[in-house]
């Protein structure tokens, strides 16, 4: 493939910055600047970077999805509209599946990839993958309820939760706002560790996973391909 074409394809940018970069040596492919545009490369044989930047062509597919209520996290089901099923025809690869899940009443980001191997990792417990959430509760949150979530709330049952931190960002009598950090990825975490503070979830949405954020560009139900920078960031 013609080298702006790979540049541009893999999202660095348009095809007339990537002439720019290219034209400033920026681009170097097996350690020589590269100033024509139109030579042949292979990102799967060739080292070619821009600046410090390695170019690695995607063979598998990763998008960020901004999942909407009502949605199941599942590959296929037999009542409900699945994740998956909002990947467009042209998008879609065989063995595609959402990486951890969420509830069909939250909404937010979810990664949807056909690399089994980057799911499998980011979901290790040891690896304390981090994820923010928006919640909104039913009650008034207080610096007490910060305080339980950080010294790692017990559920019911005896499960002690990792320490959580909880930002309180309004707190009203009947409602309140608020973003929680947790490194784990217990069934329906988030809604049990309110619970034990005596709180109900009314609205849940995550904001981030790992060094992904979800983009706010992304309508609910939308979704698009990870750049560059992000897929280096998760690998
Ligand atoms: N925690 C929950 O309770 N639900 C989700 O969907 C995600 C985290």
């Amino acid at each position: 493939m013609r080298l702006d074409k790979l540049l541009e394809q893999e999202k660095i940018g348009s095809r007339r910055k990537v002439k720019a970069l290219i034209r400033s040596k920026q681009v170097t492919v097996d350690g020589q600047v590269m100033m024509d545009e139109s030579l042949n490369v292979d990102a799967a044989l060739q080292d070619i970077f821009v600046g410090d930047e390695k170019i690695q062509q995607q063979t598998h597919v990763y998008y960020m999805l901004n999942k909407p209520q009502g949605v199941v996290t599942a590959v296929k089901d037999v009542q409900h509209q699945t994740v998956i099923d909002l990947i467009r025809a042209s998008d879609q690869r065989a063995g595609l599946y959402p990486i951890g899940r969420l509830d069909r009443d939250t909404e937010g980001l979810l990664l949807i990839t056909d690399n089994g191997q980057l799911g499998y990792q980011l979901l290790l417990p040891h690896k304390k993958v981090s994820k923010c959430y928006e919640v909104v509760v039913n009650e008034r949150l207080t610096e007490v309820d910060c305080k339980e979530f950080a010294e790692g709330i017990v559920f019911s049952d005896g499960k002690q939760c990792k320490p959580a931190e909880l930002r309180i960002l309004s707190s009203e009598e009947n409602k309140s706002h608020a973003h929680l950090d947790i490194t784990e990825g217990k069934f329906h975490q988030v809604k049990k560790m309110f619970l034990s503070v005596g709180k109900k979830v009314i609205y849940l949405k995550r904001l981030s996973m790992g060094p992904i954020r979800l983009d706010p560009s992304l309508g609910l139900g939308e979704y698009r391909s990870l750049n560059q920078q992000e897929l280096q960031a998760l690998m």
